[in-house]
């Protein structure tokens, strides 16, 4: 088996104190014949405060020769006032955008032993394992014209545009279909036809690739706004929801929580097969507890986990990762986002105990 590169990108705040559990992860699999090389470059605050912009051209260079990507988080107070343009943000769009990475998959999955520090009641949330598909690089962040202007009368007026082509809609349907095919079989897609031209156009093409090609995958469409009460209603009636970029970016903080803690969630951003994918943990740089060791690193770590089933060929080394996070969880170990006082070196050690 050839030996893999994986570009690291701690990035600010938390990220490189997540990332760094992940290393001694990644040391623990090399005793076991993980063959990975590992690169390092600044990301987000760091690349700034460095160079000058929030990711460099080398940087980008290496992101797109490696054949995984594993960042940990940006931004933070001390780059509130720099330019939009330059903002730690607007490094990791730029990346999302250069890898052509268009489908965020964000799984939200119920630890038997977490499922008393979910909001929800357990019977609502025990056995849960959903996955929401989210378009990641079209829609209304991207979408022009968009700005700030100035009207004649003296008033403001912020426009931004939400638009999709039909191409961009189905290759995420695609992921999301394909991906179904492999787990329960259902997707919902999430739109609001009722009232957006977009979201007319979403519904009747995820309609027709399903007709044409998927017709073994139950679809379902759903109201955005209804698929919102629903995972908070029901959750456990959802086995894979595909939807565009802002909407997914609410419903997957959603659903994030229904799970206990940000700080359990991993996410992947694919692009075309065969090419370099994302991965990264939901939560962001968490200023107010960086540089105190207690955040949680097991959304990093089972960030990791996804890159080795789906872009470094080890689903068999993926399967090992999930099975210590869940010893680690079941001997009781706790940070302090999950109630405990465990330090995020002492959850890295439980998991690299149990990966012994
Ligand atoms: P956040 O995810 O950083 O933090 C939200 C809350 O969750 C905080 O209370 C934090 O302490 C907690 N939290 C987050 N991760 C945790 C972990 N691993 N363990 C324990 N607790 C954890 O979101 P925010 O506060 O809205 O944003 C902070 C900064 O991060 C902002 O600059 C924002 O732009 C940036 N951000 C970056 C990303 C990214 O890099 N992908 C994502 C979201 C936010």
């Amino acid at each position: 088996m050839s030996t893999k590169l994986l570009l690291l990108l701690p990035g600010d705040g938390i990220g490189p104190e997540v990332i760094g559990e992940v290393r001694r992860v990644i040391d623990a699999l090399r005793a076991q014949g993980l063959k990975l090389d590992t690169e390092t470059a600044p990301f987000g605050g760091a690349s700034i405060d460095q160079f000058g912009v929030p990711i460099t051209d080398e940087a980008v260079a290496a992101a797109k020769a490696a054949d995984a990507v594993l960042m940990g988080a940006v931004g933070g107070p001390q780059w509130a006032k720099v330019a939009r343009d330059k903002r730690p943000e607007a490094g990791l769009l730029r990346l999302r955008q250069e890898m052509e990475v268009f489908a965020n998959l964000r799984p939200a999955i119920c630890f038997d032993d977490l499922a008393d520090a979910s909001p929800l009641k357990r019977d609502l949330i025990a056995g849960l394992d959903i996955l929401i598909v989210r378009e990641l690089t079209g829609g209304v962040y991207f979408g022009q014209p968009r700005g700030i202007e100035t009207l004649p009368d003296g008033q403001r007026r912020g426009v931004d545009t939400q638009v999709y082509t039909s191409s961009e809609i189905r290759r995420v349907a695609r992921v999301a279909f394909e991906t179904a095919r492999k787990r329960r079989g259902v997707v919902h897609s999430a739109e609001k036809s009722n009232v957006m031209e977009s979201g007319l156009l979403w519904k009747e093409e995820v309609t027709a690739l399903h007709a044409a090609e998927y017709a073994d995958v139950k679809l379902e469409h759903i109201l955005a706004d209804n698929c919102a009460m629903q995972l908070v209603k029901a959750p456990k009636q959802f086995d894979v929801i595909v939807t565009d970029n802002l909407f997914g970016d609410i419903l997957s903080d959603a659903a994030a929580m229904l799970t206990g803690s940000i700080g359990l969630l991993p996410s992947a951003a694919l692009g075309e097969a065969g090419k370099p994918g994302l991965y990264e943990p939901v939560h962001g740089s968490a200023p107010d507890i960086a540089g105190k060791g207690v955040a949680n690193p097991l959304a990093a770590i089972l960030s990791f986990e996804m890159a080795l089933r789906l872009s470094l060929g080890r689903a068999d080394l993926a399967d090992k990762v999930r099975a210590a996070v869940v010893a680690a969880l079941a001997a009781g170990v706790r940070t302090p986002d999950l109630g405990g006082k465990a330090t995020t070196r002492e959850m890295g050690d439980a998991v690299v105990k149990a990966l012994a």
